[in-house]
């Protein structure tokens, strides 16, 4: 029987590279998976960071914590934004109550972690949000000094990933992840009941590297140089992870998660322009070259409806008595609404091929959605084709990000992996795993009363293979 449990969350590790291409090259991973239990992990809507690792840590849904993604537009303002960080998190998360339950943790760098918010018996590190070492990053404060001591005294939170220099990135990349490992055994050795840390580099790595190391890519180019860097990175985290579970000891059963997936870009699409060929969003003048929603001249006075870039689309509407200069009648809200979804789900692509769009409003996602909501959640492509929210661009199809260099995009799947040592689960392939059940599934591994049979069949068998 395990006594504890420790969580090593790989961010945007999609079972495509895990454990199709790479696994047989990856002696700790594919020991994990041979013996131990493994399935894809199904995020939640957006596929995005920031709600994901939130929605699995305290079984809430994006609508339920009233947290959309990073950015967030504040209240009914145009364009004016925030960044989420961990006071915006009302739910309580695992080692909440765990702590509570005078369980110790420790939880290194899980987003949105800044400021971290500590209590007794829980030590925090926090993210890859975090500004910079200078803060106070750790709780309790001492525990910053041992971080420190432990990464040589220099923490790397996270690494500028959209970036030309791709050979600085890899070795910043390379370093930060290795300091992450330096800082996670350090802080493995403490005595804790619940160990978790999350590691960034391998989004970096996919959004920087993609069209690198995958042949199938429309920009690849044979011979590039980093045509490995897959394996290379993947292969370091292997041999790290395989040392961290050592130290976890007999009676811990370690669990490797990713909060959603990844897949190459096929390009970006060009949503404010669009809006703005349609009669949506009105300028006062046109920009000759590319222009942030921010700075562009709108008439916000004679705008319907306008929308913000990322890996996924905002849509919001220009409400009368809801934004300052608001045009759309409440009473027309919901006939604007459905011919516009009507219209997003009839573009075509840049070959002139159904683009298969998706559109939600976040009730239909979320059953309730509190906190600064879009008005429509848009996947352009089964989300192939992430989101552009500038506007001076000579088409709507761009070939590349207009944020800086990016060849990846989110996938709805993410991976889950567990062993329990001394135990052959015999290398099942669990169906129906859910991000938000992990929650649930990993305070029931404590018997804390979630329910023994609820969750998917999957479920019961990771619960299961703890006792
Ligand atoms: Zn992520």
């Amino acid at each position: 029987m395990t006594k504890r449990a420790a969580v090593i969350g790989l961010d945007s590790v999609p079972p495509e590279l895990l454990f199709d291409k790479l696994l047989d090259r990856l002696p700790n991973f594919r020991r994990m998976a041979e013996r131990g239990l493994r399935g894809r992990l199904r995020t939640c809507d957006p596929p995005i960071t920031v709600p994901a690792w939130m929605v699995m840590m305290t079984g809430r849904n994006p609508g339920e914590l009233g947290i959309y993604g990073f950015r967030h537009r504040r209240g009914a303002s145009y364009v004016d934004g925030y960044i989420v960080n961990s006071n915006h998190v009302n739910a309580p998360t695992v080692w909440d109550v765990l702590a509570e339950h005078g369980k110790r943790a420790t939880v290194l760098g899980v987003p949105p972690g800044y400021p971290p918010k500590g209590k007794p018996n829980l030590s925090l590190v926090s993210c890859f949000l975090t500004p910079s070492q200078e803060k106070p990053f750790a709780y309790p404060a001492e525990l910053k000094e041992e971080v420190l001591e432990a990464a040589g005294g220099k923490y790397v939170f996270d690494v500028t990933f959209r970036t030309d220099d791709r050979a600085a990135l890899k070795k910043e990349l390379f370093e930060m992840t290795e300091k992450r490992f330096d800082v996670a055994e350090r802080l493995a050795k403490d005595p804790w009941d619940f160990f978790m840390m999350h590691e960034i580099g391998f989004d970096r790595l996919h959004h920087a590297f993609w069209k690198f190391f995958d042949s199938a890519h429309p920009k690849h180019v044979p011979g590039n140089g980093y045509e490995q860097i897959d394996l290379e990175y993947y292969s370091m985290v292997d041999g790290r992870v395989g040392r961290l579970v050592e130290l976890f000891g007999e009676d811990c059963a370690t669990m490797v998660m990713s909060d959603h997936g990844s897949k190459a870009m096929k390009g970006a699409f060009a949503v404010n322009q669009w809006l703005e060929e349609q009669g949506y969003l009105k300028l006062k003048t046109r920009p000759a070259k590319q222009t942030d929603i921010v700075e562009a001249d709108v008439d916000w006075a004679s705008t319907k409806a306008w929308g913000w870039g990322g890996y996924y689309a905002r849509i919001f509407f220009n409400v009368k008595g809801r934004e300052a200069q608001g045009v759309v009648e409440p009473g027309e809200l919901e006939a604007e609404k459905a011919l516009l979804r009507k219209k997003i789900i009839g573009i075509r692509d840049d070959r002139g091929a159904p683009m298969e769009n998706r559109v939600f409003e976040p009730e239909e996602l979320y059953g309730t959605a509190v906190g600064d909501k879009p008005d429509f959640v848009v996947y352009f492509g089964d989300l192939d084709w992430r989101s552009a929210g500038t506007l001076g661009h000579g088409s709507n199809y761009l070939a590349e990000n207009d944020t800086g260099p990016d060849d990846s995009v989110h996938s709805m799947d993410g991976v889950f992996l567990m062993q329990v040592p001394g135990r052959d689960l015999g290398g099942r392939v669990l169906e129906g795993l859910r991000a938000q059940d992990m929650g649930a599934t990993l305070l029931e591994t404590y018997g804390l009363g979630y329910g023994a049979g609820r969750g998917s069949r999957g479920v019961r068998e990771i619960v299961e293979a703890c006792r």
